[in-house]
C-alpha cells in the first residue's frame, strides 16, 4: 500500500460514543444526614467524649446515586480493624442487608476535631470500598474503538492456519468483509466518601473507576463533590431516635486509652 501523502499517515482518533454517565454531585436523603449527625450527638451522649465513628451509606438497587440510609457496622475500634476497613468486613455488613438495599459509600466521623479532609488513611479506606461496591454501581459509560493495527480479516471456512499467523488480532466473519471496527464498552462505578464533624459541617468525595471490558484499561479518579440533600418524605422519628440509640450502645465500642496512633488515623 502507497500513501499519497504523509497526513494520510496519521490515525484518526478512535471513535467514542457516550451512552452513560455517573454522578457528578451526591445525592443523600435529608433522613440519612439526619441519622449521621444524630449517631455523632448519640456517640457523645453515650461515651462523654466524642469520637470517630464510620458506617456505610446505603443506596436502593434501583437507585444507586441516592443515599437514602446510613448503615452502622460495629465500631470496635480496634485499630487494626478500623483503621484499615477490610473488604471481609464490607462485605458481611452487605449479605445483612435486605436483598433490595446496596451499599454505595462510606461515612465517619472526625468528632469535635476540625479536621475538615481526609487523612491519608481514609484514602486507602475509599479504595478498598470502591473495590467493593464497583461491581454494583457499575454500568456503560462510553463506547471506545479499540484501534488494532494489523487486523485480519478472515472469512469462516476460507482461511487456512498460516493465516492465523498474520497480524495481531483476527477477525472472522461469516461473509466477505473490508473493513471493521471494534469498539469496547466502558464501564464506569463509583463510591461516595463523606466525613463529618460534630459541629455540623461535612466534606465528601466521589471515587470513579472505568475499565474497558476488552482492553481491560482501567482508570480510577476521585472528585471533591458538593451534595445535594433530598426530601425523601422520611423523616428521623422518635421512635427511629431510640432505635438508633441502642444501635449505638451496641455496636460502638469505646477506646478508653487511645494510643498515639489512634489520633494519626484521622
Ligand atoms: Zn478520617
Amino acid at each position: 500500500m502507497r500513501f499519497k501523502d504523509l497526513s494520510q499517515l496519521k490515525r484518526p482518533e478512535p471513535l467514542t460514543i457516550t451512552i452513560g454517565n455517573l454522578p457528578q454531585h451526591i445525592l443523600m436523603a435529608k433522613y440519612a444526614k439526619d441519622k449521621a449527625f444524630k449517631i455523632s450527638e448519640l456517640v457523645g451522649v453515650f461515651f462523654e467524649k466524642s469520637f470517630e465513628w464510620y458506617g456505610f451509606t446505603l443506596a436502593n438497587n434501583d437507585h444507586p446515586e441516592l443515599i437514602v440510609d446510613i448503615g452502622l457496622p460495629e465500631n470496635d475500634l480496634n485499630l487494626q480493624d478500623h483503621t484499615h476497613l477490610g473488604s471481609q468486613r464490607i462485605a458481611e455488613f452487605q449479605e445483612s442487608l435486605p436483598e433490595d438495599v446496596m451499599i454505595n459509600g462510606w461515612i465517619h466521623s472526625h468528632g469535635a476535631l476540625n479536621y475538615r479532609h481526609f487523612s491519608h488513611t481514609d484514602e486507602e479506606n475509599h479504595r478498598t470500598v470502591l473495590d467493593f461496591v464497583a461491581a454494583r454501581t457499575r454500568k456503560p459509560l462510553v463506547k471506545k474503538e479499540i484501534v488494532i493495527r494489523d487486523l485480519v480479516l478472515l472469512e469462516k471456512d476460507r482461511f487456512v492456519e498460516k493465516d492465523l499467523g498474520m497480524g495481531s488480532v483476527s477477525l472472522i466473519t461469516d461473509g466477505p468483509i473490508t473493513e471493521a471496527r471494534i469498539m469496547e464498552t466502558i464501564f464506569g462505578s463509583f463510591c461516595y466518601s463523606i466525613v463529618i464533624g460534630d459541629e455540623g459541617w461535612h466534606h465528601q468525595e466521589i471515587h470513579y473507576r472505568e475499565r474497558g471490558i476488552l482492553s481491560s484499561h482501567t482508570t480510577v479518579m476521585s472528585q471533591a463533590a458538593k451534595i445535594e440533600f433530598v426530601d425523601t418524605g422520611r423523616s428521623l422519628s422518635q421512635d427511629d431516635i431510640s432505635a438508633l440509640s441502642d444501635e449505638v450502645k451496641q455496636k460502638i465500642k469505646p477506646h478508653n486509652d487511645p494510643p498515639p496512633e489512634l489520633i494519626e488515623r484521622m
